[in-house]
């Protein structure tokens, strides 16, 4: 039987805006009151209770396209990962976690659940023992993230959701880097998908904020906690990212298929050591990006062979930026060890599989010639300099 559910791009365009009812403009009208005339108690809308008319109609385009009942914004991708957390562990409570998380969220786990009295563990790898090992008695959640960042590995999402589900435990998925366009946890069996907004939902390098989609159940306890908490997003910027959101799934799958080519590029290059990207057939995790996933992402990692310098080579390329971040319209590419994995001993990097000549690229919407002979021009910019130290 066929879906009567809008398409991808469908949604992103048409699902959840706030009607212009009064003048019929084709987009939805800003509200940035935060004080509204009171219908009845049951009805209170204020931006710290999440329900503004912006917020409530954005939400309703981001729960469709997870296939999630409802949906809660944030003012950046931490306040979704912290709140939702928070929601679902009390004090005695114990979160089982994939062993390679974004570093903000290893971080607030490290350094903020001991304050409440919940325990933490993060597992050895990514396999079914890794997970199943991990887990105690008193295990509430398990949290997980795929693809991982930097070296785009895989944990496979029926797994998890089957493994909890036995023991009854909730699941959460980091669902940023794959996007509603790429994967859908929640059909899956994942109980909750969480996003920084921040990357590709936002898409132009010009908003922070976050999301997370689940059961109408599991949001209402989200939101308990959120309205505490108090980690809403702007009016304004939802706004903004409600427009952003009208060109995600084709912004993604122009990044998809711009990575891919990129990556196989890469691949053959003979100054490229190894290139990490699960649309690859050399990947180790190709067979289960097939299964959970219908586009590979715009993330590239790769590194360098070790006669080429990181530093040289990122310096020398002239469209594509040096950034932090990643997922904008324009390719980005960072050194993992000099930025975000920069804190980490030399030891812990290598058991974590990060190299000194590992590089990660954010593939973004350029044509495909442009990038390629950027980098060409880049790669025979270090090769001359090594010629010339012979
Ligand atoms: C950036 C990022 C976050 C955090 O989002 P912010 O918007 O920076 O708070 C969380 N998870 C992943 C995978 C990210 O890339």
């Amino acid at each position: 039987m066929k879906s009567n559910k809008p398409g991808l791009n469908t949604i992103c365009t048409h699902v959840g805006g706030v009607e212009d009812k009064e003048f019929k403009g084709a987009i939805s009208p800003l509200y940035m009151s935060s004080s509204y005339a009171y219908e009845n108690v049951d009805i209170k809308r204020y931006p710290r209770y999440f329900n503004t008319p912006n917020q409530e109609a954005l939400c309703k385009k981001i729960a469709m396209l997870e296939n999630a009942e409802e949906a809660l914004l944030f003012g950046s991708g931490m306040a979704a990962v912290s709140t939702t957390i928070l929601a679902f562990l009390e004090q005695g409570d114990h979160i089982v976690l994939q062993k390679t998380l974004y570093g903000g969220t290893f971080n607030f786990v490290s350094e903020e659940l001991n304050k409440f009295g919940i325990e933490y563990s993060f597992t050895e790898g990514f396999s079914e023992t890794d997970f199943i090992s991990a887990i105690k008695e008193n295990t509430k959640v398990i949290f997980i993230e795929t693809p991982s960042n930097p070296l785009m590995l895989l944990t496979d999402i029926e797994m998890i959701s089957r493994t909890a589900k036995e023991r009854g435990i909730i699941t959460m998925i980091d669902n940023t880097f794959a996007t509603p366009i790429n994967q859908t946890p929640i059909d899956l069996g994942i109980d909750i998908s969480i996003h920084s907004a921040t990357k590709y939902m936002g898409g132009h390098s010009d908003i922070s904020a976050g999301a997370v989609a689940a059961s109408e159940e599991h949001i209402q306890r989200i939101w308990n906690k959120a309205k505490n908490l108090g980690g809403n997003l702007s009016d304004f910027t939802v706004w903004l990212l409600e427009r952003s959101m009208k060109t995600m799934a084709i912004r993604v799958k122009a990044q998809n298929r711009n990575a891919k080519k990129m990556a196989k590029w890469l691949e053959k290059h003979p100054l490229v050591a190894k290139v990490h990207y699960p649309g690859l057939k050399s990947h180790p995790d190709y067979q289960l990006a097939k299964k959970q996933m219908r586009g590979y992402t715009g993330v590239v990692s790769f590194e360098l062979s070790e006669s080429a310098d990181t530093g040289k080579f990122t310096e020398a390329l002239k469209l594509v930026k040096r950034s932090m971040s990643l997922a904008g319209v324009e390719s980005t590419i960072l050194s993992p060890i000099k930025t975000s994995h920069f804190l980490l001993s030399p030891e812990e990097r290598s058991r974590q599989g990060i190299s000194d000549g590992l590089l990660r690229l954010s593939v973004g919407i350029e044509d495909k010639k442009d990038l390629i002979a950027d980098f060409e021009q880049a790669f025979e910019k270090v090769s001359e300099e090594q010629f010339e130290k012979i």
